[in-house]
């Protein structure tokens, strides 16, 4: 079946995310393990894991349709040496987090060349960044969002996403997450079924939907190949519903994390109900 949810609120401790998505209906859902603007976070506490675990079960989300999602701070391609060895080490603390609280999925953005080194080298440091981190742990998938190539951001090619993938050495711990406003903006149309029908027969072409590991759900204000990071709430945006009816009838997003960064959290359940209501 499809798990939709949203990026929900983990303020006042990781262990009420689960009842914040179990109070919106979701079936899946993101949410951040550490404040997100920092580099730096407290361990999580024993009582806090366990209470994350049990509220796990109260709501009836099984771990592997949690998307946690990194720190915007963190940027794995870095061109400069400081840069990416403080990034490395807080990824890999985030992966570790992930691991404590027993969950499978790490999404994060592949990183930004700052006009410093080639595009080429920066997804280079980002594969050998992912290879270090999967050293280090155990159990976590690394999954790659791709972008919308605002600025210098990498990912936005889904030949980028594949060629992170190829320098990956374990293969079975890496994948990717499509965000539809990113797919869009970066240039990959999603207005009907004959474009998404393009757009998903092009990505299993470079990259394979057996990397698939979750989808962010999101319509997108600016237009077509813009380039421009904006979400919009499903339906009234650039990209409109007939993509969001295309993937939750299509069995190849069945049992992986779908989740809403819409703009307005006051139409969740709402957006939810919706997107259930298009199936069949
Ligand atoms: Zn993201
Ligand atoms: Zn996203």
């Amino acid at each position: 079946m499809k798990r939709i949810g949203a990026h929900v609120s983990a303020s006042g401790g990781v262990e009420n995310a689960p009842l914040n998505a179990q109070k919106i209906g979701a079936k899946a859902f993101a949410l951040f393990t550490k404040n997100q603007r920092q580099w730096k976070a407290k361990p999580l506490t024993e009582k806090s894991i366990n209470a994350f675990k049990a509220n796990l079960i109260i709501a009836g989300i099984a771990p592997e349709h949690v998307l946690p999602h990194d720190s915007y701070l963190i940027n794995l391609g870095h061109p400069e040496q400081e840069g990416l060895d403080k990034s490395r080490a807080a990824f890999i603390d985030e992966m570790q987090r992930c691991e404590q609280l027993g969950l499978p999925l790490l999404n994060f953005h592949p990183g930004s060349h700052l006009k410093k080194i080639t595009e080429e080298k920066s997804l280079d440091r980002i594969a050998e960044s992912i290879n270090l981190a999967l050293e280090q742990t155990s159990g976590v998938i690394a999954v790659i969002e791709n972008t919308a190539g605002q600025g210098t951001n990498l990912g936005h090619r889904f030949e980028h996403l594949a060629h992170i993938i190829d320098k990956v050495e374990d293969k079975s711990r890496v994948g990717v997450c499509l965000d539809t406003c990113h797919t869009f903006t970066a240039g990959y149309d999603l207005r009907s079924r004959e474009a998404c029908d393009k757009t998903f027969a092009e990505f299993e072409s470079i990259v394979g939907f057996q990397y698939l590991r979750g989808m962010h759900l999101n319509d997108s204000k600016p237009d077509l190949g813009s380039r421009v990071d904006r979400h919009e709430s499903l339906g009234l945006g650039k990209i409109g519903m007939p993509c969001f009816d295309y993937i939750m009838n299509d069995p190849r997003f069945e049992e992986i994390p779908m989740v809403l960064e819409t703009i307005d959290d006051t139409l969740w359940p709402e957006e939810i109900e919706i997107l259930y209501g298009l199936v069949g």
